[in-house]
This record gives C-alpha cells, structure tokens and sequence, in this order.
C-alpha cells in the first residue's frame, strides 16, 4: 500500500536523530518504520518549520518525510497552529492529485483536519489517531489549557468525518463514544517501545540502601511530580530521582521545578529529593534499571509511555489508575494502581513493594513479559497494517467533507 501519515507538528526526523522529541515524534517514527519493514511505501507529512529543510528526506528505515510550507517556515507553537490547517490542506490535496495515497493516516487533531480537507477528493479512506484529546485536557486543566478554544468542537467533527479512529487506550474510546463516534468506527492500537533497548537488568533485585525511587517526564503540573515528592515524606530510607524538565540554563529558574522545590522544602524532604535534570532517551533504560521503583502519578494521562519503559526494564511502576494506565499496568500483578492525587496512597503503595523484595522482582518479571509480548512495535505495525486492510476492504463510511 501506499500509506500517508499526516503529523503535522511532530517530525518524525526528530525522533530518529535522537534529538528531544516527545511521545507522538516517537510514535509516527517507529510506526513509518514498522509499515516499511513491511514492505509498504510510507510517506510522512511534517510541517516545515525551517528554511533549510530540503522537500523531501528519505530515511535509513525506507520512509520519506515531506515537509510542507504551510505557516512560517519557522518553530510555532503547537497552539498557535490552526491558522495555518487550511494551507497545510491545499497543499496536501495538490500532492495527492499527483500521487494518490490508498491510505491517509493522520496524527493528532490539526493533523486531521488537514488530512480531511486534503483527502476530500480522494477514494483514499481518512484514519485519524488523536494522541490526546481538547475535551479531556480541558476537563483537567480547565483555564490553564492553553489549545485554542475551537479544538474541542473540532476534534468532534474530525471523529465523526474520519473513516477510523484508531486510539491509543480503551479510555479514550469512551470518550470518543461520548463524543458521538460509533464504537465499530473506533479501534484501538496502544503506543509501543523497544524491546530490545528497554530490558531488564541481567542480574535483578538491587538490594541496596537508600531505596531508589524515579519519577521521570516533563516537569509540569499535571504529571503529579509534587505528589511523589510528598509521598516522600512518608517512605522512610529512599531517596526520589526527578528527570526530566528543561536543559540548564533555564532549569533553575523553571516555575515548576521552582514550585517542586518549594514543595519539598516544606515536606521536610530536601535532602532526599535528587534533581537530575533531563535525561538523554539513550540513556534512560540505565536510570529505570538502577532504581527499585518507578512512580507515575499524573491527574490524567492520554497514554503513558513512562510505565512501559519501567514494566519493560523489570522495575513495577505505582501508577495512577487513569487514561493508558488502565490498560499497560495490571494492578497488583506489573505495579500497583493509586487514586490520583493521594500522596497517602502513593506512598503505602511504595512502602508495599519496597518491603516485599521478592513480590517486586516478581512484578517486575511479569511486567517485562508483558510489555515484550504486547507492546513491540512489529506487533503494533502488523495490527495497523491489518486495521488498515479491514478499512479499505470495507470501503469509505464517508465522504469526505459532508456534513456532519
Ligand atoms: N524522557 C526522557 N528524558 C527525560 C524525561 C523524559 O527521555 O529527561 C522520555 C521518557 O523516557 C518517555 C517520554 O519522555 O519516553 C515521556 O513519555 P510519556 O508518554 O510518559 O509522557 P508525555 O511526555 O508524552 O506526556
């Protein structure tokens, strides 16, 4: 087949260099990658956002990625992006006049609506994959969600008019199903990872003291890192490892990490508490292998990458039970589940595994089981592949651009 992925601020590029990408860059990289191994001709569509980008780069892994002039071809934030979906659009619906994809996957929610407006006069079926939906966002942020106000409607309109949606938890198909998307049009295909770079240690069961504890990810509100940091205060003999947050020099003068600090002076537990700063990706499978436990303990979660990396290096994760956690972590059988926002039940949970030395290697053993046999990205290339096939041997729901 030949597949279009429409990703319109996450470059794929970014994340195989190995330069700071986030979840959705990691995702439409090895996902590219994965249909190529598969013999499928994949192109990307990024957004340029530099002069010197050349049109079209074609990877090690057989993908090409296309970058689009739509906006200035220059870094714009996520938010400030809309404006420019309609160009993005035309621009896509010139290049598929030439060249018709049999397939158009979009990524993220700008994403989808200029894949649609592209695609609209083509046979090619629209799939849509979210990554992280307004309305979910807005619940749990509410004034300080910084997506332009149009996003939740939008994204109601662009479920209703893609031929699939593919989510990455069965949380998120609830709310799609709240949102008016009838459940035989949604699927589900989680975010995967590596197998062969996030594996146990050889030799487990670290025995020594202080116990080591990891939180890891972007230092913002939402992840819940001053809920560990309270916790804290109540896991006697640990130490807690923070990663993550922005390079130096803007680190010590974050508001989080400023706020983080503050949180930890005040619980008593400065000392305890060990920064780290942000951590190379090629060098985080040595952090989880090096500590005993992994806290993850957001309000929400569209997915959850952290507790996989975790399960997958042997090390139980205390999660909270919400979004892609439901799904990746097996209470009590990978890592424990927490309510969220109770530094009391973080740490008893701790205080649970570090007690039970034998319990958490045995968690740890299942965890990477699981993540091996469910999570490695040949799999979920092979279950898109055949979520694909089963849509255009279905034919399109829709057509493209009808009302909704
Ligand atoms: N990460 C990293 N270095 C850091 C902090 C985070 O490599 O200093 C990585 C982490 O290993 C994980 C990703 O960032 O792969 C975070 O993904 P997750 O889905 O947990 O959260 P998101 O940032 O996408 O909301």
């Amino acid at each position: 087949m030949r597949i279009d992925l429409v990703s319109e601020h996450a470059s794929p590029l970014a994340a195989l260099g190995g330069a700071d990408a986030g979840g959705q860059n990691v995702h439409v990289a090895q996902l590219a990658t994965g249909l190529a191994r598969l013999g499928h001709d994949v192109v990307v569509h990024t957004r340029r956002d530099d002069p010197e980008l050349p049109e079209r780069v074609r990877t090690a892994a057989g993908v090409t990625v296309e970058h689009v002039a739509a906006g200035p071809p220059e870094p714009v934030p996520k938010d400030d992006l809309l404006p420019h979906m309609d160009e993005f659009g035309d621009r896509l619906a010139t290049r598929w006049a030439e060249e018709p994809p049999d397939l158009v996957h979009a990524h993220f929610w700008m994403s989808g609506l200029a894949a649609l407006r592209g695609a609209a006069g083509l046979d090619a079926p629209v799939l849509q994959t979210f990554h992280a939906l307004g309305r979910v966002k807005r619940r749990h942020q509410g004034a300080r969600d910084t997506s332009p106000p149009q996003r939740v409607p939008l994204e109601a309109e662009i479920a209703r008019n893609a031929d699939l949606v593919i989510a990455t938890c069965s949380d998120e198909v609830a709310e799609l199903v709240e949102m008016g998307v009838p459940p035989a049009r949604t699927a589900v295909v989680p975010c995967g990872i590596d197998p062969d770079r996030f594996s146990p240690a050889p030799h487990r069961a670290r025995t020594g003291r202080p116990h080591r504890i990891l939180s890891i990810g972007r230092l913002v509100e939402r992840k819940g890192v001053d809920i560990a940091i309270r916790a804290l205060a109540a896991i006697p003999d640990a130490q807690l490892l923070i990663a993550g947050g922005p390079a130096a020099p803007e680190f010590d003068r974050d508001p989080e990490v400023l706020r983080l600090r503050a949180m930890a002076e005040q619980a008593g537990v400065t000392g305890r508490v060990v920064f780290l700063g942000q951590i190379d990706h090629d060098r985080t499978p040595e952090l989880y292998r090096s500590v005993d436990v992994v806290v993850s303990v957001p309000w929400y979660e569209p997915f959850g990458t952290v507790p996989l990396e975790a399960m997958a290096c042997g090390v139980p994760p205390v999660v909270t039970a919400v979004g892609g956690h439901l799904d990746t972590v097996v209470d009590r059988r990978t890592g424990l589940w927490v309510p969220p926002r109770q530094p009391a039940a973080v740490a008893a949970a701790v205080r649970e595994l570090l007690a039970r030395p034998d319990w958490r290697a045995e968690l740890g053993r299942s965890g990477a089981d699981r993540v091996r046999t469910r999570y490695g990205w040949t799999r979920l290339a092979r279950d898109t592949e055949a979520i694909y096939q089963r849509v255009r041997a279905t034919g399109r729901v829709l057509s493209k651009g009808a009302a909704p």
